[in-house]
């Protein structure tokens, strides 16, 4: 079975005309994916009889069966766990701000990463998702968010509307499934499709120099997000294993050439962990090792996960951490922590139905 939302606009035609279509069968066919958001051929009503019965027999469009979905207690998180064609399973988080409908996508089954402060690095990497099973996400959510509101759902939002933004924040390294997650971050910022600006879009990496390296050529104005955690390499690698391999000062020079080229400003992202990562001399350090960068942090309070000896930063040392940082000229600000009793929290996210009650007792 042909995957539909893992072709291009480019590949379609060309499935067309192997099909014996014209091209621009393929053009009305990519439409009716990425612009109506329709999961039956039959709908696609611009096409041939024969040609929508083929593609009902050969193709599926949408790979996501949703197994469970939780809401958190405020009713503005919502996380659902998605079975894939193989029987893989992956989390999806959708959160309500005031004015911003937020998805966090994941690129991977697992991760390979290891980063011992972290869920999904718990279980390892299963496979890479294809770039149609991430887009499928995004399709997921946006079909639900622009159907009118039957006032039965117990989410916080007003129906009809769409996605404002998405974060690929979920489960996996998206630099490590480089080239799926970007013809999927394409389809999605495709101004004649799904339409969603590639500066609403966010990709957050743990730091793979090789792929912030292709980033930085790709054309793609897609935010850049670098998980630092540590300001020294000493610290780093007992977070971060990949810093072995790839550490700060190369991360660093990664950044500073991606910023030349793209003149972007890069959030880092900086997990506090309590009397680990959280002092004044670190926020300091911190500060240093960011000197020159236009940048902005994002401090997250550590979300607990099972079997982590981590435990979160107190709120004074937040605070401080922070105010270190604005001081040395650097915009800090610390993250909203959402859906954490639902283990939708950055770092939460795993391959199975999880109970709400686990973290309760450790918030
Ligand atoms: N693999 C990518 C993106 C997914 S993780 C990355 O690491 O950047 C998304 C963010 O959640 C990262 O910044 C990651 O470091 C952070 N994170 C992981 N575990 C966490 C935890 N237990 N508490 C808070 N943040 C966590
Ligand atoms: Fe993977 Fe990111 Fe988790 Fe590290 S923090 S294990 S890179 S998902």
């Amino acid at each position: 079975m042909i995957l539909l939302l893992d072709l291009t606009r480019e590949q379609l035609r060309g499935l067309m005309k192997e099909w014996g279509q014209p091209a621009y069968r393929g053009d009305q066919v990519y439409e009716w994916l990425h612009k109506n958001l329709v999961t039956d051929p039959m709908q696609m009503t611009n096409l041939p009889k024969a040609l929508r019965a083929r593609l009902a027999a050969e193709t599926v469009i949408n790979p996501l069966e949703p197994l469970a979905q939780q809401d958190s207690r405020d009713r503005l998180t919502r996380k659902v766990l998605f079975r894939l064609s193989d029987n893989a399973t992956i989390e999806v988080v959708l959160m309500l701000y005031n004015r911003r409908r937020t998805l966090c996508i994941s690129t991977q089954v697992g991760c390979g990463m290891g980063c011992t402060f972290c869920a999904t690095g718990q279980g390892g990497l299963a496979r890479n998702l294809s770039a149609g099973e991430i887009v499928a996400q995004a399709h997921w959510f946006e079909r639900w968010l622009r159907q009118p509101d039957d006032g039965q759902d117990a989410l916080r939002v007003e129906r009809p509307t769409r996605l404002t933004n998405i974060v690929v924040m979920g489960m996996g390294e998206p630099l490590a499934n480089y080239d799926a997650t970007i013809q999927a971050l394409r389809a999605i910022a495709d101004p004649t499709a799904f339409a969603l600006s590639a500066r609403s879009i966010t990709l957050s990496t743990v730091g793979l120099i090789p792929g912030i390296k292709r980033l930085t050529q790709e054309k793609l104005p897609v935010r850049l997000a670098v998980s630092l955690h540590a300001p020294t390499n000493r610290l780093r690698n007992r977070l971060v294993p990949l810093n072995k391999r790839y550490p700060l000062e190369a991360l660093m020079a990664a950044c500073h050439q991606y910023q030349q080229v793209t003149r972007r400003r890069i959030t880092f992202e900086y997990a506090l962990m309590r009397g680990i990562n959280d002092s004044a001399q670190q926020a300091q350090q911190l500060a240093d090792l960011l000197a020159g960068l236009r940048c902005h942090v994002n401090l997250i309070p550590l979300n607990p996960i099972p079997n982590s000896p981590y435990q979160p930063s107190s709120e004074e040392a937040t605070r401080r951490f922070q105010q270190v940082l604005e001081s040395a000229g650097i915009p800090a600000t610390v993250r909203l922590r959402r859906g954490i009793e639902i283990s939708a929290g950055c770092g939460q996210l795993r391959q199975a139905v999880q109970q709400p009650e686990l973290h309760l007792a450790e918030r």
